[in-house]
């Protein structure tokens, strides 16, 4: 089954609205001289720069997510936002779960899970990270632990519900440090989140899930990784931030 390839790119606390605007139209013109692309550009930005990043990215083939959500509509819980108020933005995406939210900000696999079914009662497209830290993988827990992060975060939710859902594995040990797990390592997880949602809404649900691989994706390593049976996209980070070498890493896909 072919599945659209997605090219996401992290902002993390980088860029304000002026920034955002700039960063974007670069972008756009970018992606457009080099012929355009048939993968789903997806850009996310900290929360108070995407209004501006909807409105810069009007017209072009770029989608705009935010790095968080509140499991929460309304109500008193300062400081959080909800996927209602995304929606009204023109926001497309939403980022859970990422390890910065998991190890800097105490969120627990039951807060994903919480997140991820209150955005699908909506419309926005949910991107879940999960991956395992040094010490996992070192100590050979990798398949345990994204057995687990995977499998709790999709608690409770449904067959046509999940098949919206797309997966990002995201090795902590390669965020952010100029580590990236090899092709075959990227592939060999995504085939065990594969196989896991396989076990557990089907196959439909299995072929049609995008996972992507996210850890320190370069224009010199992406095509590489992309390349990978079971990646469909990646997640970027600090490569991101510039629109050339992000366009250059969407020319890959
Ligand atoms: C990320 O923030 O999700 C990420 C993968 O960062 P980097 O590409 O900088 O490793």
């Amino acid at each position: 089954m072919s599945r659209r390839p997605i090219v996401a790119g992290n902002w993390k606390l980088h860029k304000n609205a002026g920034e955002t605007r700039e960063t974007i139209r670069e972008l756009a013109s970018n992606v457009d001289a080099a012929g355009g692309t048939s993968a789903e550009i997806v850009v996310c930005p900290p929360f108070t720069s995407l209004s501006a990043a909807v409105e810069a990215a009007r017209g072009s083939d770029i989608l705009i997510g935010a790095q968080n959500v509140s499991s929460e509509s309304s109500g008193a819980f300062t400081g959080e936002v909800a996927s209602e108020m995304l929606e009204d933005l023109g926001v497309s995406y939403v980022i859970i779960g990422h390890s910065e939210r998991r190890w800097v900000f105490g969120e627990t696999d039951d807060m994903v899970n919480a997140k991820l079914r209150k955005v699908l009662d909506g419309d926005l497209v949910p991107i879940v990270c999960v991956g395992e830290r040094l010490e996992d993988r070192e100590g050979g827990r990798t398949e345990e632990v994204v057995r687990t992060q995977v499998t709790s975060a999709l608690k409770g939710i449904s067959e046509d519900a999940a098949v919206r859902v797309v997966i990002a594995y995201e090795p902590v040990w390669a965020i952010g440090t100029g580590r990236t797990a090899t092709p075959e390592q990227a592939d060999e997880v995504h085939r065990l989140i594969r196989d896991l949602i396989r076990a557990n809404f089907g196959g439909c649900v299995a072929d049609g899930v995008r996972i992507l691989y996210g850890g320190s994706v370069k224009p010199g390593n992406a095509g590489e990784i992309l390349s990978q049976n079971d990646v469909d996209g990646v997640l970027v980070g600090g490569a991101s931030l510039e629109a050339v070498s992000f366009a250059r890493i969407i020319e890959k896909a």
